[in-house]
């Protein structure tokens, strides 16, 4: 059978076929039943009617001597369609003995249900188990009193006569049996011609609607249903597929949504990494404009400090960088506070020196790690470290000038991007540090004089307007001496230049040997030069002078024949503030009128600028210039205090 477990049309074949089995079979069996009254009323009828006729027969008068009920019993005996269910005819007696029987042999046997039947009542005709019994009383009279005396039948006796189902019944049986095979059948051939029926008509279409949907469910929105013919299957079938028509239409639509949606996302990313790349970019240039705001090389660091705290979130930080001993030695640190600055590590020395030896980053996202390659000292001594360390080297042109060192307490806190990033700031940094070293070296070569080493005139002049002004604001004493070597131009032709730089030199030396920290030795120019000594009374000053000018004479080092004495010696002029003068200007002028004093008094002497001395022939005459030409005359011998 087409249908399967739980289809509507098995359903619908029990819904429909077992309540019309049921009906049918009780139909059948009231029928049944009724005929089976009706067979047996009939019967009984029958039975009684025989009975009668029996009985009867018996009354009709015999012939004197004639054997009894002869008659009888060829009526009997005859295969008459009448008697041919007649099984058995039998007269009793009242006291139970059978007086007459079809069957002769049972005469004068008492009966086994005597008092049944021989008990005192009206005729009666009882069915049961497909055969009717009749017991009818019989008078003594006309039935018995044709043939016997008054004492050969004493009382009244009783026929008894039994017969099974008449053909009728059997005929009304088979026709049963007959009727219920049909019916049977017919039930059979009804249940298939409806099975077929419901296959054909709804189980398939059901079916078939059923695996369209199930295509549906599964995704594919092109199925259709059959929908042909006007049922309601049909109706079904076009409503589906409307239905999924619009289902396409709205999945069409989600489609395109989905790829707007997908469009959209992929700009939003798009615009997320732009910002983060804008981010870092601003932070970038930030970190550029900061770091370019300054060429001093502390406050470079201090500024990357700032942004890399602030800006980047690192809590831990510090610069190293590479010191003359090839070391790297921390520079700058934060957290501030904790004694770190001034600690070295050697190249290949945990993860910063072997950042610094690779000159790649090294990233070591859990310090804990104890399996990590990299031993690594702290920089605090004593404190545990935890979370993620980067040390990145600043390198600068293929050269290491230091390494950075990152660090947070979190484990495994910085990504790809952010090291990306930080590298770049690292280089950034390099860049910067470069500049401020090679500013700080083109400052000092700027201000330094090349051949002997001190500060040249300008930085002198930086400097003098800078104690000038704390003089002035303190009111402290500054005193300017200015030496001049006696016959260096002598000295030079007779020695030549060599020897004259050389002999520069050692002056030099024995004039910076011999001052205290807070002086100022600078070249003045040519063979001279130039001491500034804050806070230093006049009296000081010539003093210091006098020491000065006796050591460049007594140094053996510079005995040079040739030059009057044999010996290279130096001539000093002093001015101070404010005794002599409160300007720049003047106190050189003042110093060089007394150096000029000290040369007309026959040099390798000092000199103590006094109002009224005369000026420099080279010089405009400055405010402390006497009214006339002056004629400044030293009144002592070479190498002493000259007076004017
Ligand atoms: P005075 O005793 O009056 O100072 O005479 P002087 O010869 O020292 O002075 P003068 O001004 O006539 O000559 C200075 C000379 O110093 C002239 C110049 O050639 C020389 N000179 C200047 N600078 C240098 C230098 O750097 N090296 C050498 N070797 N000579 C220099
Ligand atoms: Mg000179
Ligand atoms: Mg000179």
């Amino acid at each position: 059978m087409p249908l399967g477990p739980d289809t509507v049309g098995r359903k619908l074949l029990w819904s429909i076929g077992l309540p019309g089995l049921v009906v049918a079979l009780l139909g059948v069996g009231h029928f049944w039943r009724e005929s089976r009254v009706a067979v047996q009323d009939a019967t009984q009828v029958e039975s009684l009617a025989l009975a009668e006729f029996v009985a009867s027969t018996f009354s009709l008068p015999q012939a004197p001597r004639a054997r009894a009920h002869e008659a009888v019993a060829e009526v009997l005996r005859s295969d008459t369609r009448l008697f041919r269910s007649v099984e058995d005819v039998r007269v009793l007696t009242p006291d139970g003995r059978i007086r007459w029987s079809r069957r002769p042999e049972e005469v004068g046997r008492v009966h086994d249900e005597a008092r049944r039947l021989t008990s005192p009542g009206p005729e009666t005709a009882r069915s049961s188990a497909g055969v009717t019994e009749v017991v009818r009383p019989m008078g003594g009279g006309p039935e018995c009193g044709s043939c016997h005396t008054e004492e050969e039948v004493p009382g009244a006796s009783v026929l008894q006569m039994r017969m099974t189902e008449p053909a009728l019944h059997q005929q009304l049986s088979e026709m049963f049996r007959g009727a219920l095979g049909a019916m049977v059948l017919f039930i059979v051939l009804l249940a298939l011609l409806t099975t077929l029926g419901l296959h054909l008509n709804l189980t398939r279409p059901l079916r078939k609607l059923s695996a369209a949907m199930g295509r549906a469910e599964a995704g594919d929105l092109l199925v259709r249903a059959d929908a042909r013919g006007t049922d309601e299957l049909a109706r079904l079938g076009a409503a589906f597929n409307q239905m999924l028509a619009r289902l396409t239409a709205m999945k069409a639509e989600e489609i395109d949504t989905h790829r707007d949606l997908a469009v959209v996302k992929e700009k939003l990313a798009l615009k997320d990494e732009l910002e983060e790349r804008l981010r870092e970019l601003s932070l970038l240039f930030d970190v550029a404009r900061s770091l370019n705001a300054t060429l001093e090389l502390d406050e470079l660091l201090e500024a990357v400090t700032r942004l890399v705290v602030e800006r980047l979130q690192i809590p831990d930080f510090s610069t190293m960088l590479l010191n003359t001993e090839g070391l790297l030695e921390v520079k700058h640190a934060w957290p501030e506070g904790r004694g770190a600055e001034g600690l070295t590590f050697g190249l290949g020395e945990g993860a910063c020196g072997r950042a610094a030896e690779t000159l790649k980053a090294v990233y070591l996202p859990d310090l804990e790690d104890r399996t990590s390659i990299f031993a690594r000292r702290g920089l605090v001594e004593g404190a545990v470290d935890t979370g993620a360390l980067l040390a990145v080297p600043m390198v600068h042109m293929g050269t290491l000038l230091g390494v950075m060192n990152f660090q947070r307490p979190e484990v495994a806190s910085f990504s790809a991007g952010e090291i990306e990033l930080l590298t770049a700031v690292a280089d950034l940094a390099a860049t910067a540090v470069k500049n401020a070293r090679l500013h700080a070296e083109t400052v000092k070569l700027t201000m330094t004089d090349p051949l002997t080493g001190v500060p040249n005139r300008r930085h002198l002049f930086q400097r003098m307007e800078l104690e000038l002004a704390r003089a002035q604001r303190f009111g402290t004493p500054l005193a300017l001496l200015m030496v001049d070597v006696d016959h260096f131009k002598r000295l030079n032709d007779v020695a030549g230049h060599r020897v004259g730089d050389e002999t520069l030199r050692r002056v030099c030396d024995v004039l910076r040997l011999r001052v205290r920290k807070v002086d100022t030795l600078a070249r003045y120019g040519g063979e001279e030069f130039v001491l500034l000594l804050p806070q230093s009374t006049k009296a000081d000053a010539v003093e210091v002078a006098e020491k000065l000018r006796r050591a460049v004479a007594d140094l053996v080092s510079l005995s040079q024949p040739g030059l009057p004495g044999n010996h290279v010696t130096v001539s000093v002029g002093v001015a101070h503030f404010p005794t002599d003068a409160t300007t720049q200007e003047e106190l050189v002028d003042c110093a060089d009128s007394a150096l000029y004093c000290s040369k007309r008094s026959g040099r390798n002497r000092t000199t103590p600028f006094e109002p009224g001395m005369e000026m420099h022939p080279g010089r405009e005459r400055g405010p402390h210039a006497p009214a006339t030409e002056g004629t400044a005359v030293t009144t002592t011998a070479p190498g002493g205090v000259a007076k004017a």
